[in-house]
């Protein structure tokens, strides 16, 4: 016999009750410091476990697991519209339950560390356009002189020489990070994937993914090779701990600094003169300086540029449209800054640099 709609949302009203309490305690356990640091301490001592679990598969785990839990989603929600099953109803609250966590307990609780500005500088940070164009200035110098010494394909832009020495390199640079910003220790251990999604990330304008659940790192190895070796060491910042986008930019950009990749450093400091450049153009008095600074990227520079550029605009469309206004939610949900401002990040690197 069917049950009604209402007698299956009473039978399970437990499990809908101890979801309810979840929501409710990792609120209160948000806001207490001591429960913030347990669950850092506990993201440290599982972080190599976690991470060994699924390095030695090729492909990324988390990219079958997150269409396997889809599915399992649309097809809860179809019979327990249509058939009322309550059986079905509880399993997927014990589902939701057990996600959420997961989630919560292995990586949700780590946007709560104290922020890392704090660590760098005890005064304000000033942002000023001054300090913007000036580091902008340096910053420009930076990548013109790294990339007469990078490669480049037979189209003259810049290629990557090898990435499986850039993932290690990145693995060894998290451990020489200044102590006074970073406590975490690296684990020797690659769990680093191309998506198994990268046709529609193309689209997404998304670049890389940490799976909090598999542990793994996720990038899209279509990207222009300009983006790719920053992004790498954005995403393995996640897997050392980092949950904040821009604080994992900014472990990226830490980690770089001490790094004699070649690659790795064309590609950060690109990444940190465009943040410069985006900073400074929120202020329309900065135009003729953006247009003077930019005019004087080099040649092989602007090759670069402009295949980034191609390749952004020729993945323009809906779905980045969409995931740009999603990903704003999500960061926000997470008390982040969503796309539209990324200051945090220039922020920090202005507190580094002035010190
Ligand atoms: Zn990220």
């Amino acid at each position: 016999m069917e049950d009604t709609k209402k007698n299956i949302f009473l039978k399970n009203k437990s499990w809908a009750i101890i979801l309810v309490a979840q929501f409710l305690l990792f609120f209160i356990l948000s806001k207490i410091d001591f429960a913030i640091h347990f669950f850092s301490d506990f993201f440290e001592w599982k972080k190599k476990f976690h991470i060994m679990l699924f390095s030695g598969v090729r492909i990324s785990v988390g990219d079958i697991i997150y269409p396997l839990a889809f599915l399992f989603l649309i097809y809860s929600l179809i019979q327990i519209i249509k058939n009322r099953k309550s059986s079905t109803l509880k399993h997927l609250l014990i589902f939701l339950n057990t996600t959420y966590f997961i989630y919560q307990f292995f990586w949700g609780m780590l946007y709560f560390q104290p922020l890392l500005i704090k660590k760098i500088s005890r005064t304000e940070v000033e942002i000023s356009n001054d300090n913007l164009k000036q580091l902008a200035s340096k910053y420009l110098k930076l990548c013109q002189e790294t990339r007469e010494k990078v490669s480049e394909d037979d189209n003259g832009i810049f290629k990557i020489n090898d990435i499986q020495k850039i993932k290690e390199d990145i693995l060894k640079l998290q451990n020489h990070l200044p102590k006074q910003i970073n406590q975490k220790k690296a684990v020797p251990v690659l769990s680093v994937k191309s998506s198994l999604y990268d046709k529609f990330m193309n689209k997404t304008g998304i670049l890389g993914y940490y799976n909090p659940f598999s542990a793994e790192a996720q990038y899209n190895p279509n990207l222009p090779a300009t983006n790719i070796p920053f992004t790498l060491a954005h995403e393995m910042a996640h897997q050392l701990g980092y949950a904040r986008e821009q604080e994992a930019s900014f472990i990226a950009y830490l980690c770089v600094k001490n790094s004699d990749n070649l690659d790795l450093q064309y590609s950060t400091r690109l990444y940190v003169l465009k943040g410069l450049l985006r900073a400074l153009s929120q202020d329309k008095r900065n135009n003729d300086f953006i247009l003077n600074l930019t005019s004087q990227y080099s040649e092989k520079m602007k090759r670069d540029r402009k295949k980034e550029v191609e390749f952004y605009e020729s993945n323009e469309g809906i779905i980045s449209d969409f995931f740009g206004i999603t990903n704003e939610l999500f960061l926000k949900s997470n008390q982040q800054e969503g796309r539209i401002t990324y200051s945090y990040f220039i922020n920090l690197v202005l507190a580094y640099e002035q010190q």
